[in-house]
């Protein structure tokens, strides 16, 4: 059965079997080798291999329920024998909708309380092989709260049992369709209001959008509600966790004051969309980024715009990488900085 078919089944029979049941109920793909079970995503927000197949997103650690970003997994299940690269017992969480190692009597750390409850299928998941453009190296088994987790970033996620995720034993390659999920929520989409605290009457906001394929839109409004004309230059950058910045500026734009009598225009407003391959290539340290800028009147600033951008992302930078190595086991990667634009 196609995946289209498997997620029809799954949406016409919510309504009609209890939730924890579907997971044993799902027909199997018609593949070769061992069956394999789709949906399987990294969440974003505490870094932990989750079920993303229903409209449930489960329990995360770091509230709500989980958010799917990056690859789809697939992954092998069945009456598997376990060989020296891949280990059997891994289960669902019907609780929390994690991957967790079910081998111990002690059943580790549950966001919705307690310990994991395994339901469905019993995983063998691959370790210690090469990873490749079809399986991703870098999950691990958090000895803290048992399930399986994401450990390529600096931050450790947000495990159930406190701080961030703690890796231990095997290193876990893990198949996945052979591009990132496309889908609309999965694009990076931050936007901030703009303001000068008090030196200029000018204000605004910048809206910054990537995508997985790297494609990008720079855009932005600054409004200028007083006398004299103010010339500016903004630098706004988006920091990620893996410590690549990516840049933007506008460099010493004039918005006029009411002083201007012909030709007045108190308003400036942008709008770029471009393609940048480091963003699709860092996607997924891209997706977990966040957005700071610094707007000055131009006369002010001594150094080049490049220079200004710069110093700005390294600041937003160095604020990141200290929460970072404040949680356990989170540690900053090397500052990088891509300007992308300067308008
Ligand atoms: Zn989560
Ligand atoms: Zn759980
Ligand atoms: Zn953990």
């Amino acid at each position: 059965m196609s995946k289209t078919n498997r997620r029809e089944f799954l949406l016409e029979s919510v309504p009609l079997i209890a939730a924890p049941l579907l997971i044993s109920l799902f027909p199997e793909k018609a593949l070769a080798g061992p069956t394999v079970q789709g949906d399987w995503r990294y969440c974003g927000k505490c870094s932990s291999m989750f079920w993303n197949g229903t409209t449930n997103k489960g329990r995360c650690s770091a509230g709500g329920g989980h958010q799917a970003q990056g690859y789809d997994f697939v992954l092998p299940y069945g009456t598997l024998a376990e060989t020296p690269t891949a280990q059997v017992s891994w289960r669902f969480c019907d609780k929390c909708y994690a991957m967790f190692f079910d081998g111990f009597a002690d059943k580790g750390r549950c966001p919705a309380g307690g310990g994991h409850h395994a339901q469905g299928f019993v995983f063998r998941l691959p370790h210690d092989i090469n990873a490749d453009g079809g399986n991703q190296g870098n999950w691990r088994y958090c000895q803290k709260c048992k399930a399986m987790f994401y450990d390529g970033f600096p931050g450790k996620g947000s495990c159930p049992a406190g701080g961030g995720h703690q890796a231990q034993g095997y290193a876990f390659v893990l198949p996945h369709g052979a591009e990132p999920s496309r889908n609309v929520a999965a694009d990076l989409h931050l936007r901030s209001g703009l303001s000068t605290d008090g030196w200029a009457p000018i204000s605004g906001w910048v809206d910054i959008v990537m995508k997985p394929n790297g494609d990008y839109v720079f855009s932005g409004h600054v409004h200028n509600a007083g006398a004299v004309n103010i010339r500016y230059s903004l630098a706004a950058v988006v920091a990620t966790p893996s410590g690549q910045s990516f840049g933007f500026g506008i460099k010493g734009h004039r918005v006029d004051g009411t002083e201007t009598v012909f030709g007045r225009n108190r308003d400036h407003n942008w709008s770029q969309a471009k393609n940048d391959p480091r963003i699709a290539r860092n996607w997924d340290s891209v997706a977990q980024g966040t957005l700071s800028w610094r707007l000055a009147a131009s006369a002010t600033i001594t150094s080049t715009i490049e220079k200004f951008i710069d110093d700005t992302a390294r600041e937003a930078f160095q604020k990141l990488a200290q929460r970072m190595n404040a949680s356990p086991g989170g540690q900053a990667a090397k500052f990088y900085m891509n300007l992308l634009l300067t308008l």
